[in-house]
């Protein structure tokens, strides 16, 4: 029996692209009609964005039922629309797929993702096989990142943005996790159930500006990293045992010139040793800090998310209406 997939998509200020992109998905769409059934959907998620994006989603859904949209109540940010979008549909479709609206993700690797989902895979990350189309430091930082998130102790695959197929039973799994820091590619690998990586080539952007300038790009990458791990602070803990041993031997060494009658006025070590310990002091409670931080918004429970708007036409491809 054919399956139901939906695409999931989230959009700020994607007007440039939007119609190219559902164009081509259509394609792909009517390319896949002997695999998926006709209740699928393409879902684009309105994160607020604040030129027409929301008008043309309207519109495209108006000509073609195929097109549903979700509209949020205010920015939440690419992570939260894209859990908006999966949360929303987790009851319609079997499996959903992720994707960006700039046509950075090859929609070819589609196919191939919902071949592995029938061969029985509940998750189908999209891995990068190259990176020659990002600017050299785009890749060095990005590459840099997946590096030390997986020293940090994240289990996240290598070079895997958001691009992925994930089963229905994989969206519940999901459903279950309620924190509020959201960084989806390290919670999917926490769902479990069998996983494989589908390989394509990440393409330019087709228009407009990246939305993730380099000042977003790292707010996620430290998000990504405290809000998986908590080695940062046993790291730091570390670092405070080794510097106390130091300060030990310090300790003995200066009593003991004391008593040998060789000390001399040591202005410049004790400066250098306050300001050292007063700025590892400092860095290490702003880490706590931080922690703290999230477990203050982990304990509010707020919605991640709030749609205003969902506009799916389930009747109207099925034809029960006609009832
Ligand atoms: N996006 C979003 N909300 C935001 C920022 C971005 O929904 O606040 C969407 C954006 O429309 C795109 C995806 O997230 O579909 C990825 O953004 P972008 O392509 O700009 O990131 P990059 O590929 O440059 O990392
Ligand atoms: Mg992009």
């Amino acid at each position: 029996m054919r399956k139901t997939l939906y695409i999931i998509i989230p959009c700020y200020n994607e007007e440039e692209v939007l119609r190219e992109t559902a164009k081509q998905l259509l394609k792909k769409f009517e390319s896949m009609r002997g695999k998926i059934s006709s209740d699928s959907r393409i879902v684009f998620v309105n994160d607020d964005s604040k030129d027409h994006t929301w008008d043309i989603i309207k519109e495209l859904h108006e000509d073609n039922p195929l097109y549903s949209g979700i509209n949020l109540s205010r920015n939440r940010g690419h992570q939260n629309a894209l859990l908006a979008g999966l949360m929303t549909v987790k009851d319609y479709c079997d499996m959903a797929i992720s994707m960006d609206a700039d046509l950075q993700d090859d929609i070819g690797a589609i196919d191939e993702m919902v071949d592995k989902y029938y061969e029985g895979y509940d998750v189908v990350y999209g891995v990068r096989s190259k990176r020659d189309t990002d600017t050299f430091f785009k890749r060095f930082t990005a590459e840099g990142f997946y590096k030390i998130m997986s020293k940090l102790g994240a289990d996240i695959v290598y070079n895997h943005a958001d691009y992925r197929l994930m089963s229905r039973r994989a969206l519940e799994g999901l459903s279950e996790f309620k924190e509020v820091n959201l960084f989806l590619r390290g919670i999917v690998p926490m769902i479990g159930y069998s996983s494989t990586s589908v390989y394509y080539a990440r393409n330019e952007r087709f228009a407009g500006e990246s939305k993730y300038p380099l000042k977003k790009m790292l707010t996620f990458a430290f998000e990504g990293i405290t809000s998986l791990s908590t080695k940062p602070i046993k790291m730091i803990v570390m670092l405070g045992s080794v510097i106390l041993g130091i300060s030990i031997l310090m300790l003995v060494w200066s009593v003991a010139g004391f008593f040998r009658g060789t000390t001399v006025p040591g202005w410049a070590s004790i400066m250098v040793s306050i300001w050292g310990i007063g700025g590892i002091l400092i860095l290490s409670v702003g880490v706590v800090g931080e922690y703290i931080g999230k477990i203050y918004l982990e304990t509010k429970e707020r919605p991640r998310y709030i749609i205003e708007s969902f506009l799916n036409d389930r009747k109207r491809m099925t034809g029960e209406d006609e009832k």
